[in-house]
């Protein structure tokens, strides 16, 4: 049985790198009838953050990612929150202690710093371990515990990184127990992976260096090591460093605000250094529970590249059947549409769902199909064909094609005739007519095609739209 977890600290929202190690955990446990659990490591508590465990789960949720065991679900290793297994932790040291591997740190933090200066002057690095004390004091729980490591050298196989190995000076005497009673995480998630029967710890590269701290605190616990495997950074679009809060990387749930789809979400996370030996790049959620494999994750940081999150929604978002596409949308259309009927609602979304990136793009894109614009002049003497015409002309122009449209009955099929027939009469090139038309009725710079726009919009307003524009010129 395949155990994996997700083991966010409480400190803040999660963003695309958070999320992505998530996904690869759940994808593994999913593809393999596994278990996915989801813990909360909060035992940093002045780093800890109201509300980031709701926001966590909200998060993974949103993406589709769901747990077998956690906070809110409980399970047979309940709780699942750090700060409510302390005595645990507790147990797991005093056996360390009474079997002599670990014992009570008895120096100040100012000692400490005494040896670590030692050893900078000494050119030499700082190793707890080297000064050790012979007779240290009981442990109550009020002094730091350490581990009473072995040194040695290690070789072990990444599940991602491949075969990696250390030598002795990797290994030293960490903290276990703090002295305010709370564990480290370096101790407590160990003993929890243990207990919670945890078979492959998938997490992020920062972790990687205390990997040979943690196979020396296994052999003392008598604990076999689960499968590692690493995950690297995912990187600024620079490629430069990691992505991290500091520089812009943004909570995950801003994306679902902004109206992004959670299949493409899912999609872009899990191609974000991950292939399957192919050139495919959308899977839906089922193809990636099929097709994931750690052996197929790469070893270097994956760049996060906003456009390509953009273009791999727009795909999403075409891929939707209209019905859906306007359940979706509901949330990000302007109080001002209300008033409108579904039938009309959906025309418009159809007309738009070509080039629609993200959801919260809607108003931008269709508000001239819900509220009259107003005349802007500068979209004519800026234009680069039409500000050549003169003012008669273009008069003349928006006329005759007034004229014409009243005779339509509106068909997108008449329409598509008569615009085609007025470019004959009027003697001008599409980028000159349809332009001026497209104006005249959108007051906007670009719009879905012309014959379409007019369809949707219908005759009255598209006719007064034009007459309006006929009086401004
Ligand atoms: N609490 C750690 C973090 O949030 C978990 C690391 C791990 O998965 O072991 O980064």
């Amino acid at each position: 049985m395949i155990r994996t977890r997700f083991a966010p600290s409480p400190t803040g929202f999660l963003h695309v790198g958070g999320v992505r190690t998530a996904l690869f955990a759940w994808l593994l446990a999913r593809q393999n009838d596994g278990q996915f659990i989801l813990r909360i490591e909060d035992t940093d508590k002045v780093r800890e953050v109201v509300g980031a465990e709701a926001h966590i789960q909200a998060s993974l949720k949103w993406v589709g990612i769901e747990w077998n065991e956690g906070t809110d679900i409980g399970g047979p290793h309940a709780p699942y929150r750090q700060s409510e297994r302390l005595d645990l932790y507790h147990a797991w040291a005093q056996k360390l202690v009474d079997s002599g591997r670990a014992y009570a740190d008895p120096y100040t933090p100012e000692q400490v710093e005494g040896f670590r200066e030692e050893a900078k002057r000494a050119k030499r690095p700082f190793l707890y371990r080297d000064h050790r004390p012979d007779n240290p004091p009981t442990w109550d729980g009020s002094q730091p515990l350490r581990l009473k490591s072995e040194p040695k050298a290690y070789q072990w196989h990444d599940a991602v990184m491949g075969d990696l190995s250390t030598g002795p000076e990797a290994i030293d005497d960490f903290v276990l127990m703090k002295s305010d009673g709370y564990p480290t995480y370096n101790f407590c998630h160990i003993v929890d992976d243990a207990v919670m029967e945890i078979t492959h710890v998938i997490r992020s590269q920062e972790f990687i260096s205390s990997v040979p701290k943690y196979l020396n605190l296994y052999e003392a616990l008598g604990v076999a090591p689960p499968t590692m495997a690493t995950l690297p950074y995912v990187m600024a679009i620079d490629g430069k460093k990691k992505l991290g809060k500091r520089d812009g990387a943004r909570d995950i749930l801003d994306y679902a605000r902004e109206g992004f789809l959670p299949e493409a979400m899912l999609n872009f996370l899990a191609t974000l250094g991950w292939n399957d030996g192919t050139e495919q790049e959308i899977f839906t959620k089922n193809e990636l529970i099929e097709k994931f494999s750690l052996d197929r994750v790469q070893r270097s940081g994956a760049r996060f590249d906003e456009q390509r999150l953009q273009w791999m929604n727009g795909y999403w978002i075409r891929r939707l059947d209209l019905d859906d596409l306007y359940q979706r949308a509901t949330d990000f259309w302007p109080p001002t549409v209300a008033e409108y009927d579904e039938d009309y609602k959906k025309k418009v979304l159809g007309l738009i769902q070509e080039r629609l990136k993200f959801l919260a793009e809607v108003p931008a894109l269709t508000e001239f199909f819900f509220s009259t614009p107003a005349i802007d002049p500068e979209l004519i003497t800026t234009h680069k064909q039409l500000k050549k015409c003169s003012t008669e002309d273009l008069r003349q122009w928006l006329q005759t094609t007034s004229t014409s449209l009243e005779g339509s009955d509106f068909s997108n099929d008449d329409l598509t005739t008569r615009l085609n027939d007025l470019l004959e009469t009027t003697g001008q090139k599409p980028a000159v007519l349809f332009s001026l038309i497209r104006i005249a009725i959108t007051q906007a710079p670009s719009s879905p095609g012309l014959a379409d726009t007019l369809a949707v919009l219908g005759k009255e307003r598209s006719l007064e739209r034009i007459r309006t524009q006929l009086a401004a010129l």
